[in-house]
C-alpha cells in the first residue's frame, strides 16, 4: 500500500478511470451483458446476405444513394480530434441546415392515443409488406421509432427489431430477415418534413447506421424533452404520468434484457415491443405543449430540444477498438489495486479475448467473463492444471499464449511505480492523462 501512496499511484488510477469514462461513454455502458437466459439459438448473422465486417478497417456507410439530399453523396475520410479517421456523416450538411417545420413549434390539441386493442399491428418480415408499410408512412407527417438490439452473441451487436407507430397503426419490422432491404427507409427517415419521435435515441441512431446505413433528419427525443422539463428520464415515468398506464418497471427491465433474436416472437414480447412506440406520438404532443408553456415568447426550450435531438442524429458509428486503455474498463467499480505485473497480464489477456471475439463474432464477455479475466490477471496462474480448472473453452484453446503472458508478467519488476507503468504503457498516453 505504501508504494501506491509514495508514487501517487491512486491519482494515476483515478485519472485513468475518469479518462476512460469519458472515452468509452455510452458505447461501453450499453455493452454490459446480462446473461439472463440461454443464448444458444442459431446465430442469425450466419444467414445475413451481407456478412458482418468485423475487420479493423474503418467503418464505412453502405448507402448507395442519398434520398432527400441537399448535397450529393460524397463519403470522405475525416481526421478526428483523437487522431483517428472516420467517414464523414452522409447527412451532415442536411442536419446542419435543418430547422423544424413551423407546425412542430405550435401548441397542439392533444388527441388521445388509440387503445392498443383498437390498433392494427403488422409484423413486417417480407419485402412486399415492407413496401406497403413505406407507402403508408409516406402519407404521415410524424412517426414514432424504437429499436431492439442484441449484443451477447455478436461482436458489434445486431438490431433485431425496428418498431414504428403512426397515429393509428403499429409496425414491427423483423430486421434480421430484412436486414439488407431496409435502406429504403432512408426515404422516410431523412425526409425533413416527416417528424421522427424517439425516446433516448443515442444508441438507436448508432444502431441504424451500423446495420442498415439509415440516417435520421427531423427528430424529437422525448427523453431530451423530459430532461428540459426536469422530469425523470425513463419512458416508464412518461407512460405513467402522460398516459396513465400502469408500468411495472421490473418487468420492463426483464423485457429489455430478453433475447430479441427469438423467432417467432412471443405475444408478450410483441406487446412489449409495440408499447415502446405506440404511445410516443401522444407523449410528444404533451411534452411539446409543456415546453411551449415554458417560454411562450421565444420557444427556447422547445427549440433547444430539437437542437439537441439533431446533435444526436449527427453521431457517427465506429467499430469497437482495443485502444491503449480499453482494458481498464473491466476494473471499473472493482476496487482492485493491481500492480504492474497484474496490469500487464490484464492488458494482454484483454487483447487476446478481444481478438477472439472479433474473429468468432462474439461479445468479449461471451468469450470469457470479466470476473474470470480479472481473476486470472490477479493470480497469474502458469500451470495447466490451474488454468484448466476454470473449465473455460477460451482458456484451454489459448493455454500456451496465456501461460506465456503470465510468465512474462511474473518476470516484471515488482514495485509498481510510475516508470514501470510508463514502460508497460505508452508514455505519451500516460502523460496526457496525468
Ligand atoms: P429500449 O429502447 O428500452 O427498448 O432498449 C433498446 C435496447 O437496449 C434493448 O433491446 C437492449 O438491447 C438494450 N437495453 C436497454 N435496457 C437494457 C438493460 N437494462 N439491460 C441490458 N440491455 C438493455
Ligand atoms: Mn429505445
Ligand atoms: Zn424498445
Amino acid at each position: 500500500m505504501a508504494f501506491f501512496k509514495k508514487y501517487n499511484y491512486s491519482t494515476i488510477w483515478g485519472n485513468a478511470l475518469n479518462y476512460l469514462k469519458a472515452q468509452l461513454g455510452l458505447q461501453q455502458a450499453t455493452k454490459k451483458l446480462y446473461q439472463v437466459e440461454k443464448l444458444d439459438i442459431p446465430k442469425p448473422q450466419l444467414k445475413f446476405k451481407e456478412k458482418v465486417d468485423n475487420s479493423e478497417t474503418i467503418w464505412k456507410p453502405t448507402l448507395m444513394y442519398k434520398p432527400n439530399s441537399m448535397q450529393p453523396l460524397d463519403l470522405q475520410l475525416e481526421l478526428k480530434s483523437d487522431g483517428t479517421y472516420e467517414y464523414c456523416h452522409p447527412y451532415k450538411y442536411e442536419l446542419e441546415n435543418f430547422h423544424p417545420p413551423s407546425w412542430q413549434l405550435k401548441k397542439k390539441l392533444t388527441k388521445r392515443f388509440q387503445p392498443l386493442e383498437d390498433t392494427p399491428l403488422y409484423f413486417i418480415d417480407k419485402e412486399d409488406k415492407l413496401h406497403d408499410m413505406l407507402e403508408n408512412l409516406k402519407t404521415c407527417s410524424e412517426i414514432a421509432v424504437d429499436l431492439e438490439n442484441h449484443s451477447p452473441r455478436s461482436f458489434q451487436g445486431i438490431t433485431c427489431l425496428i418498431q414504428i407507430s403512426t397515429r393509428d397503426t403499429d409496425y414491427i419490422i423483423d430486421t434480421l430477415s430484412l436486414r439488407s432491404e431496409l435502406h429504403v427507409l432512408n426515404d422516410i427517415f431523412t425526409k425533413p418534413t416527416i417528424l421522427k419521435v424517439f425516446h433516448s435515441a443515442e444508441m438507436d441512431i448508432i444502431w441504424l447506421q451500423r446495420d442498415f446505413s439509415l440516417y435520421v433528419v427531423n427528430m424529437f427525443d422525448t427523453q431530451k424533452a423530459a430532461k428540459k422539463l426536469e422530469f425523470p428520464l425513463s419512458l416508464s415515468y412518461l407512460l405513467t404520468t402522460c398516459c396513465q398506464l400502469n408500468i411495472d418497471k421490473n418487468s420492463k427491465k426483464n423485457f429489455q434484457m430478453s433475447d430479441w433474436r427469438k423467432r417467432p416472437l412471443t405475444k408478450s414480447l410483441l406487446k412489449y415491443a409495440r408499447e415502446d412506440t405506440h404511445y410516443l406520438l401522444y407523449i410528444k404532443d404533451v411534452l411539446t405543449n409543456a415546453l411551449i408553456e415554458n417560454n411562450k415568447e421565444d420557444l427556447q426550450s422547445l427549440l433547444n430540444v430539437y437542437k439537441e435531438s439533431t446533435e444526436v442524429c449527427k453521431k457517427v458509428y465506429a467499430k469497437p477498438v482495443n485502444s491503449e486503455f480499453s482494458f481498464l474498463h473491466v476494473l471499473r467499480r472493482k476496487r482492485k489495486n493491481f500492480n504492474n505485473r497484474q496490469l500487464f497480464a490484464l492488458k494482454e489477456l484483454y487483447k487476446l479475448r478481444f481478438e477472439v471475439a472479433r474473429r468468432d463474432d462474439e461479445s468479449e464477455n461471451h468469450v470469457l467473463s470479466n470476473s474470470i479475466l480479472i481473476h486470472i490477471a490477479e493470480k497469474l496462474p502458469i500451470s495447466d492444471k490451474e488454468i484448466l480448472n476454470y473449465n473455460e473453452n477460451f482458456l484451454s484453446e489459448n493455454i500456451t499464449e496465456i501461460k506465456k503472458i503470465n510468465e512474462q508478467a511474473r518476470k516484471l519488476p515488482h514495485a509498481p511505480c510510475l516508470e514501470d507503468i510508463k514502460n508497460v504503457h505508452n508514455k505519451d498516453c500516460i502523460d496526457k492523462i496525468l
